[in-house]
């Protein structure tokens, strides 16, 4: 009865490989070769390079409306997130613009961070920040003009007194969002703030 469902289920919603989006057998968000492919890091802030499969993976959680990759892409996270355990107190996610949420229908680093809070066993604040401005993609812009695009964006909103916030987000570049998302934490009153994000790029320098 249960393969039964399980094969109903299945047909109904056939799983997906989040990097290359063929059929994908078993709970796994990448199948085995997008897997192979995907760098990680050895920073602790970030789990994979920005790139190939990981960075296909983001497109289509982020912008082609596939929020079903957001558990599995959470859960790569929450495995991760173990350098964290005892650190922090909370998750806060880097919230959207009310905006482009309701454009998008659901705000992609929410969804990562419920795994990874959960895994670390401390609550996730949603609302911990929010967005005021509903600023340009920073992907869109030059990486001299990030910080000032993002600079004042974040306000400390809903943080219920939380001391030691690890921040989550889907990607880093530049890192004048998480910048600017602590600072707006740390005017909140919270005293320690960690970063951890999906994918970080790796910058090359402007000479
Ligand atoms: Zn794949």
């Amino acid at each position: 009865m249960r393969d039964l469902l399980g094969g109903f289920l299945s047909l109904l919603a056939p799983a997906r490989c989040a990097g290359c989006d063929e059929a994908a057998e078993g709970p796994a968000v990448f199948c085995h070769f997008c897997a192979m492919l995907a760098e990680p890091v050895s920073d602790r802030g970030a789990v994979f390079e920005y790139g190939g499969p990981v960075a296909d993976a983001i497109q289509r959680f982020k912008y082609d409306g596939r929020s079903e990759f957001g558990a599995g892409l959470g859960a790569v996270m929450a495995e991760e997130a173990y350098h964290w355990a005892e650190k922090v107190d909370v998750v806060v996610p880097v919230p959207l613009h009310w905006r482009r949420r309701r454009a998008r229908g659901y705000d992609q680093a929410a969804l990562l961070a419920r795994p990874v809070a959960k895994s670390l066993g401390v609550p996730v604040l949603l609302r911990g920040l929010r967005r005021v401005r509903n600023t340009p993609r920073q992907v869109d812009l030059p990486h001299a003009e990030r910080q000032k695009n993002i600079a004042g964006a974040f306000v400390p909103y809903r943080l219920g007194g939380a001391g030691r916030v690890l921040l989550v987000d889907d990607v880093r570049t530049t890192g004048a969002t998480l910048r600017a998302a602590s600072e707006a934490l740390r005017a909140g009153g919270v005293s320690e703030v960690h970063a951890f994000v999906l994918a970080a790029r790796v910058l090359v320098q402007a000479t």
